[in-house]
């Protein structure tokens, strides 16, 4: 990594810091149910404070909009209906600051971060509640910025957004010392480092709902991979090319020909790339998505023009896992089936166990989103080598490109 992190920095006691984390858990019915991202941003923020610093931590949360609403709240202490102790801002105390002579208040004033006194903190509310955060205005950003005299950014899962808190506050000029965070700098060197120069043989797991969503993941992993292996909705247009009925599954018609050309690239450059050999099929998508389904499985050429497929057979599921068995890197994105509803799921499930299963033999890095939710509730989060905290920053990783929230940040001298 040629960025500057925040160990590059010298004497930061009394140092006003804008720390950019992205809070932005999961929640449902006011509590959260994915800490990952808050417990990822506690290294930078327990460093920066037992350093002495003056700390004023932003975030965005969800998409409100520009329109002020406590459902976005980072702080919903004051909503009646949300227990204390389950809420975004009152989770970053107890965790971040646990016992600490620490303030954490809303604080979207100057007064407050002001009056801060050194190993103290501020929390600004949702940044999107104002539109300036996504049009990067320059007053905004100035605003932001304050007083402080540092920006470390360590939201990793906002880092492919060029908004005013993850690049233009720097890109401007506004803030002159911009570094990464922990979080930041561990993502990139597990990430960048794996795509850059991974361990042989090198196998990419791709899956998810449509092919045009990755299309750039595809054609940049099929060049750094030894194998790639698609499975979820994007298969069928792959199948499809192939020569396949797909039933009534998943098909993007537009880009049967770019599947067509991967994997004439991928048999060129001697590259293997595995496509489900059978596949569960229903007669419909579920309703509920977890309700009952009429499951059977077929062979993957065989797929009745009546039917969906909605996940990898028990065939493939032992295929795929052989690959994982044999590999030294693997990365994935994307379930292999619907996997919302429990029979549907077991494709997904057979992937995350075959990493479990290499634990230690072998770097597993699982890019955030779906198939992250996934890992962590089978209960495999500590069988696994790094759990992306951003799906989408990881797939533009996975697509060769530099992030706007890391590009903005000083080089390491
Ligand atoms: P993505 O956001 O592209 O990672 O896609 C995730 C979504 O893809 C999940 O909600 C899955 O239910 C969905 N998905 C996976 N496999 C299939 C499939 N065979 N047919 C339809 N949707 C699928």
């Amino acid at each position: 990594m040629n960025k500057m992190s925040v160990k590059d920095l010298k004497d930061l006691k009394g140092k006003k810091v804008l720390v950019r984390c992205d809070f932005n858990v999961p929640m449902k019915d006011g509590k959260i149910t994915d800490e990952n991202r808050i417990m990822g941003a506690l290294p930078t923020i327990k460093y920066l404070l037992d350093a002495g610093a003056k700390v004023t931590l932003c975030s965005h949360m969800g998409k409100p909009h520009s329109i002020f609403s406590k459902e976005f709240k980072l702080n919903k202490k004051d909503q009646k209906k949300v227990d204390a102790g389950e809420t975004t801002a009152e989770e970053i105390k107890a965790k971040a600051l646990k016992d600490e002579p620490v303030k954490l208040t809303l604080a979207p004033v100057a007064k407050r971060r002001s009056a801060l006194k050194e190993g103290e903190a501020v929390l600004i509310e949702n940044l999107r509640f104002h539109w300036e955060e996504e049009k990067k205005d320059e007053a905004f950003c100035k605003a932001l910025a304050y007083d402080a005299e540092i920006y470390v950014n360590d939201a990793f899962g906002t880092a492919h957004r060029s908004h005013a808190s993850t690049a233009a506050i720097v890109e401007y000029g506004i803030i002159k010392t911009a570094v990464c965070g922990f979080l930041i700098e561990k993502e990139l060197s597990v990430m960048a480092d794996t795509l850059e120069n991974p361990a042989r043989p090198f196998v990419a797991i791709l899956g998810g709902a449509k092919v045009a969503d990755k299309l750039n993941v595809i054609n940049n992993l099929l060049e750094k991979c030894d194998t790639l292996i698609i499975g979820g909705g994007m298969a069928y247009t792959f199948l499809k090319a192939k020569g396949y009925e797909v039933g009534t599954s998943l098909l993007d018609e537009e880009k049967i020909d770019y599947c067509k050309e991967m994997m004439a690239k991928a048999k060129a450059a001697g590259k293997e790339l595995l496509l489900p050999v059978d596949t569960v099929v229903t007669s419909c998508f579920p309703d509920p998505i977890d309700g009952e389904v009429d499951a059977v499985t077929v062979d993957s050429d065989k797929i009745p023009a009546d039917k969906m497929g909605m996940d990898i057979g028990e065939k493939t599921r032992a295929l795929y896992a052989s690959r994982i068995q044999n590999a030294k890197a693997v990365i994935w994105n994307g379930p292999m089936g619907v996997f919302e509803n429990p029979t549907l799921a077991k494709g997904t499930i057979a992937v995350a166990q075959a990493l479990a299963d290499v634990y230690g033999k072998c770097t597993t890095i699982i890019g955030g989103g779906d198939s992250a939710a996934a890992v962590q509730q089978l209960g495999f989060a500590d069988k696994v080598t790094h759990i992306s905290t951003g799906g989408g920053a990881s797939l533009e990783l996975f697509e060769g490109k530099t992030l706007p929230g890391i590009a903005c940040l000083n080089d390491k001298e």
